[in-house]
């Protein structure tokens, strides 16, 4: 696997799940880590694992859905580190129910964090990366947004969105040497699927050929993959981690 041996790495809903599998690969391969979560304070157990594995870490407090939140986050970054290699846009969020009864609240809260957040994020340190004439960026999308879902029209929507401005993203930077790709996950064990009935979760385990529900690391190793120099040659790709699931 190629390296991310000294760069450093934003990593946005770092606190736990997949957001936290993904800093912790990044830190095992030699990245040093910069951790956003809604509250910093939610981030210690990131932070200690990251440390535990000899890397340098540093813990902001960032809403993806504000502006003012992502851009002092971004600021402060940038101060204490001089550079951002690698972005990853993880946070995220559901809000699920069928379209004839979903709120208009329901649908901003899910659009506003997951392709707003990707957006404002993707725009802050995107400036930084055209001024370092390099970087990485890798966003996690969904197969929901490949594939839509009854009772997920505001989330398959959003990850809709976050694939499709990776695509744009990708076109308009890589003459600056950034890249852009990004993640499209199946159904991951986590806390956003805990939640789930269990005849839901059989129902869809019945639709993934590999049989058996990813891990958080299943899909943070094809993170690793295109946040190193091994995807050099990929930009604007969506990369499906779903043992099967919507192919
Ligand atoms: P998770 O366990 O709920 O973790 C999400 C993290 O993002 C939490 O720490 C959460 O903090 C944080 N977050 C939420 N809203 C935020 C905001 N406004 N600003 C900053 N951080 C915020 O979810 P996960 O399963 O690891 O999901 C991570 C990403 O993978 C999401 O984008 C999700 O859509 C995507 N994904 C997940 C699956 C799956 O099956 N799990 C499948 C496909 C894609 P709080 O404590 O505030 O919630």
């Amino acid at each position: 696997m190629g390296s991310v041996e000294g760069k450093i790495a934003l990593v946005t809903g770092a606190a736990r799940g997949i957001g936290r599998a993904i800093a912790e690969e990044l830190a095992t391969e030699g990245a040093d880590l910069i951790l956003c979560d809604v509250k910093a304070e939610w981030l210690a157990e990131t932070a200690a694992a990251v440390q535990a594995k000899g890397r340098k870490v540093v813990c902001l407090s960032a809403d993806v859905s504000q502006s003012a939140s992502v851009n002092a986050a971004v600021t402060e970054a940038v101060e204490k580190c001089g550079r951002i290699d690698i972005l990853v846009n993880n946070a995220g969020i559901t809000k699920d129910g069928f379209m004839a009864r979903m709120t208009e609240e329901d649908w901003d809260a899910v659009i506003t964090v997951n392709l707003k957040g990707t957006f404002l994020f993707t725009k802050a340190v995107g400036k930084i990366m055209m001024k370092q004439r390099g970087g990485v960026m890798v966003n996690i999308a969904s197969i929901i947004g490949l594939i839509g879902n009854a009772g997920q029209c505001n989330y398959a929507a959003s990850k809709a969105g976050v694939i499709a401005l990776t695509k744009s993203v990708a076109k308009e930077l890589a003459s600056r040497n950034v890249r852009a790709n990004a993640v499209a996950p199946g159904f991951i064990e986590t806390k956003m699927t805990e939640v789930l009935p269990e005849d839901i979760k059989k129902q869809m385990l019945a639709h993934i050929p590999l049989n058996r529900f990813g891990l958080p690391r299943d899909v943070a190793r094809v993170v690793l993959f295109l946040a190193s120099d091994d995807s050099a040659y990929m930009t604007g790709q969506v990369l499906t981690v779903s043992g099967g699931m919507g192919m």
